[in-house]
């Protein structure tokens, strides 16, 4: 029962106008000359690159914004199940080019374009980056939105409106410099909706009395109120019209722009203070990856959050006039992470203090409604708020929580009344000074799924982090889905000849819908025109990226070198200072060759990039290592191209896809046991590059589809972890002889003042090695040797690669999400019609 704003009798003049969908290079070309004359007030003689891409995205937007019309009105009247996926994060990279792909108009843009112009890439590459998001958990939720609409599923995300993204970053005299990234400039991809707005209630108190009948009831009053201001992005689905809305919370003050009567008063600063209190909650991405950092603006941009989408989400359930009881048959609710765990406490509240609903029955909706992702089990990533926090905050939460702990501790002393010192373990409430609300724990016994994100990874959620609640609810409630990406944008956009190469022998480029047909290349092996044209394809763009070196940071590269990159956020566990130990260790043995030996030498580029969290000390002096070491290498006449060390500065979404199509090697190196999945290491497979890792997160099932032969495995196993870590503990440590020489090198200032890097030396030498940097070394850089020899054999490389490729197809991110689907969401997709109108 959807209701109409314009009666029957009135819509022959709406049918008749109507938008209608470009289709002809000309219409294209019209739309783009429109957009430029007329909403940008450009015309042919003052048309640049910025304004090409602005009137070339507006006119796309509008061919979106029709899709986008038809799918939300066709789910609206079908009424089906829907996801809803909450995540702080989407590192949604450039929007340009991947609409252009999914409405499948690549030949008419670029010929359009052409004709007016413009080159199409010099065109996509004015668009910023929309960077909401730090890593792999941002970059995940933008490949799942990519998949949710090509499956057909009514798919929502939510996230916040932050004006600034993660900071762009600057090396200035070798050291990370943060700069803030104004992203909202000009953003052709949203639409601001000032008609949905919600209002957010924080601080205040909790009356309760009791009703005529009896009934306790909770009034949550005398908060303040900061409004949510709905934008959409549309989504579009590749070869499908289903467009799906991603929708971003931004905060305003409820009250209008400022406050008049203090304007008035002559009191100027405080009249706009309040808006700009308000403001600020949606102001900034917390630049922490895998850090919990517990401040308070933060928790107040998580409730935000979550209270404006769970609203949203009621309102449209509501509007269906269904019971209560099929909620969720209606609704599921996919947290990514712990960060959205707060709209479990307040559906409750919405069940309990708005809707009148039981306990129980507001539980059993709840729990049925939410599943949760977990991304890591590292200790200082869990995320824990302080009780005093959280009570000032939201005081009606707190008592809700504290009533869910009290209903379900109940329960495991009822289901464990031997094993008392079980509550203390499992309880909500962390007994720490100050008692801190332990929200892992809170998502698992609110949701009915948990999942990790790769086969090891959900293993070591169920033995160590979780392993209590294994026992209380038995195996079935954790699963496994392993992490996956979307081939649209890190296959065919990324490396646009490969995908070329790979349709000409599958007949289509259906492999991007089904990626397991990757396999089938796997029979041209030994085709001789294949081969080459595979290698021709890798070796231009290990080109592209020797250009962009060179463009960017002025560095020359050889592209015949071996290209050996690790770009990912920096972190310890990731381990880039092994990767730096490593390359000092290689340039200490070329020094000492005679030039004959050196002769022999496979040269070699080692590439690193990715931002340090602002207050993450160890993390920067990595990247000030790297940087001082890149600048004696690479000036040493003895050296010359044997061996280059690039820092790539700001490395985000439209840089990885120059960057990923380029490797022979990447590092995916981190300590087992630490790295949930990695998603990296998928795409650098999948465009024909080989893997130096260890047998942690996703590398273990890439080597298992792969085949061992065909990636680099070294470093000690996840099970050995504990026991080294607890021999260095007791003083059993032993630092590896050439690790030592390297921490020797760098002390005797080679590469500039030591002073700097003290911390980072000592943590090994002195302080426990807690990431096994030592225990792995030798194991690293034998292999590092192994891969120098396999990568003379040119030929045999290239059988592995092609190899590896063609066995990718299960990394696909449409396999996660039909997977999610079918054991945790339970919903069905909804394909569009076949014909136009609804
Ligand atoms: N950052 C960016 C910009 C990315 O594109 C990706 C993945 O492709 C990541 C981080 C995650 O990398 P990793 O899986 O190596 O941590």
């Amino acid at each position: 029962s959807v209701e109409a704003s314009v009666p029957e009798s009135q819509r022959e003049a709406w049918r008749k106008f109507s938008a209608k969908e470009f289709k002809t290079t000309e219409e294209f070309e019209a739309e783009v000359v429109r957009h430029i004359e007329t909403t940008l007030a450009r015309s042919l003689f003052n048309c640049d690159e910025a304004a090409a891409y602005a009137g070339t995205a507006l006119a796309l937007r509008d061919r979106l914004i029709i899709e986008w019309n038809r799918t939300q009105q066709q789910q609206t009247f079908a009424d089906p199940k829907r996801v809803y996926y909450l995540s702080l994060e989407f590192l949604m990279g450039r929007a340009l080019d991947n609409a252009i792909l999914n409405v499948g108009m690549k030949d008419v843009a670029e010929k359009g374009l052409a004709e007016l112009g413009f080159r199409m890439e010099d065109v996509i590459s004015q668009e910023r980056d929309a960077a909401l998001g730090n890593g792999g958990l941002g970059r995940l939720a933008a490949c799942f939105l990519d998949s949710l609409a090509t499956l057909n599923y009514p798919a929502w995300g939510y996230a916040l409106r932050y004006r600034y993204g993660i900071f762009r970053q600057e090396i200035v005299d070798g050291y990370q410099v943060e700069v803030p990234d104004y992203w909202l400039d000009f953003n052709p991809w949203e639409f601001p909706r000032h008609d949905v707005t919600v209002d957010i209630q924080f601080y205040g108190s909790v009356r309760k009395y009791r009703d005529d009948s009896g009934k306790q009831i909770s009034v949550w009053e005398n908060g303040e109120i900061v409004k949510a201001v709905a934008y959409d992005a549309p989504i579009p689905g590749y070869g499908t019209r289903t467009t799906n809305n991603l929708r971003l919370w931004s905060s305003k003050a409820s009250h209008g722009e400022f406050d008049f009567t203090k304007f008035n008063a002559g009191e100027y600063e405080a009249s706009v203070a309040d808006q700009q209190r308000a403001e600020t909650i949606s102001a900034v991405l917390y630049p922490n990856d895998s850090l919990d950092r517990g401040k308070e603006l933060r928790l107040k941009q998580q409730y935000f959050w979550c209270a404006a989408s769970l609203f949203d989400i009621v309102r449209r359930f509501k509007k269906s006039k269904k019971a209560w009881k099929e909620f969720p048959n209606q609704v599921a609710i996919q947290l990514n992470d712990t960060h959205p765990t707060l709209a479990i406490p307040e559906l409750m509240r919405i069940l309990l203090d708005l809707e009148g609903l039981e306990w129980d029955e507001a539980w059993q909706i709840t729990q049925m409604t939410f599943g949760y992702t977990n991304h890591t089990v590292m200790p200082e990533a869990l995320e824990k708020w302080s009780v005093p926090l959280v009570q000032h905050l939201l005081p009606r939460h707190l008592q809700l929580i504290y009533d869910i702990n009290f209903q379900f501790l109940q329960f495991v002393e009822r289901s464990f009344p031997k094993e008392r010192e079980m509550l203390g373990r499992v309880s909500i409430i962390e007994e720490s000074e100050p008692k801190r609300v332990r929200m892992a724990y809170l998502a698992v016994i609110g949701s009915h799924k948990v999942n990790g994100v790769a086969e090891l990874h959900s293993d070591l959620v169920r033995t160590t982090i979780f392993k209590d609640f294994v026992r209380i609810y038995g195996p079935d409630k954790f699963t496994n889905v392993t992490n996956g990406i979307t081939p649209r944008r890190w296959l065919h956009q990324a490396n646009p000849r490969l995908s070329a190469l790979i349709a000409s022998k599958l007949g289509g480029h259906e492999f991007l819908r089904d990626l397991n047909l990757l396999h089938k290349i796997e029979a041209y092996v030994d085709d001789k025109e294949f081969r080459k044209e595979f290698q021709a394809i890798k070796f231009a763009n290990k080109k592209r990226l020797a250009d962009y070196t060179k463009e960017v940071q002025g560095i020359t590269v050889d592209p015949h070198s071996l290209f050996d990159i690790q770009v990912k956020r920096i972190h310890e566990y990731k381990r880039q200072q092994l990767n730096i130990f490593g390359v000092i260790h290689r340039y200490l043995e070329l020094k000492e060759m005679s030039p004959e030996d050196r002769k022999k030498v496979q040269p070699r580029v080692s590439f690193f990039g990715g931002k340090a969290a602002p207050g993450y000390w160890m993390a920067k002096m990595v990247i000030h290592l790297i940087n001082q070491v890149g600048k004696v290498v690479n000036n040493d006449k003895d050296i010359g191209d044997l061996l280059k060390v690039v820092f790539l500065e700001d490395y985000n979404v439209s840089k990885a896809e120059i960057i990923t199509p380029a490797s022979d090697i990447s590092e995916h190196i981190s300590t087992a046991g630490t790295e949930a999945s990695g998603t990296s290491n998928m795409k650098f497979v999948l465009n024909g590059g080989l893997i130096i890792g260890t047998c942690d997160g996703a590398n273990i099932e890439i080597t298992r589809e792969v085949g061992e032969d065909n990636i680099f495995l070294f470093g000690n196993l996840s099970e050995d972890v504990d026991d080294l870590r607890h021999h260095h503990f007791y003083g059993d440590f032993q630092l590896d002889p050439s690790l030592k020489r390297v921490f020797d090198t760098i002390r005797s200032g080679t590469f500039g003042d030591s002073g700097p890097f003290t911390g980072l030396v000592d943590s090994i030498v002195d302080h426990g090695d807690y990431y096994l940097v030592s225990d792995d070394f030798k194991s690293y850089i034998d292999t590092q040797k192994l891969i120098d020899e396999a990568y003379k054999d040119q030929d045999a490389w290239l059988t592995k690669t092609i190899t590896a490729v063609s066995r990718m197809g299960f990394f696909s991110s449409d396999r996660c999400i039909d997977e999610y689907a079918e054991m945790i969401w339970n919903v069905e997709p909804l394909p569009p019609p076949k014909e136009n109108g609804a």
